[in-house]
């Protein structure tokens, strides 16, 4: 079998002439001059291509001047009169029910303790420690002071 490789004499690379038909498109609207590709000005006029390669640009950086400062009038410092109370509710601490309920809560495991001692020696030593440790750590807690607001 006999490989043919047809050759045509007439395709061989084409050279100039037809190619410049492409350029149409890049033609300036204002004076009708051929522009390069991706060109941003026309080389004869200098009308921007399109209208908008520059105006954004150009228009934003006029604007922002323009615009104020923003101030938060709720964000200013304020002079607050506070005193440290140990009984009123305050934003971070409990107010006097919450703090004699944490207390009693806090203490109910220790009255058990020392109750159920009388049964089992055992729990006396649990009783202390919770006594010694946890309690005072929790007293410190619940009752610690906290800023209320005066005025
Ligand atoms: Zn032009």
């Amino acid at each position: 079998m006999v490989h043919t490789v047809a050759v045509d004499p007439g395709s061989g690379p084409k050279v100039g002439g037809w190619a410049a038909d492409n350029w149409f498109v890049d033609r300036c609207a204002h004076c009708g001059a051929v522009l390069a590709a991706g060109a941003g000005w026309c080389g004869q006029c200098f009308v921007p291509i399109g209208g908008a390669a520059g105006a954004p640009a150009a228009s934003a950086a006029a604007a922002a001047p323009a615009t104020t400062p923003f101030a938060p009038t709720g964000a200013q410092p304020r002079e607050l009169l506070t005193r440290s109370t140990r009984w009123a509710k305050t934003p971070t601490t409990f107010g006097p029910a919450g703090r004699v309920l944490c207390t009693v809560g806090v203490l109910v495991p220790l009255l058990v303790m020392i109750v159920g001692g009388f049964v089992d020696m055992f729990a006396w030593g649990g009783a202390a420690v919770y006594g010694a440790v946890i309690v005072p750590w929790a007293m410190r807690d619940i009752w610690k002071a906290g800023q209320v607001r005066v005025g």
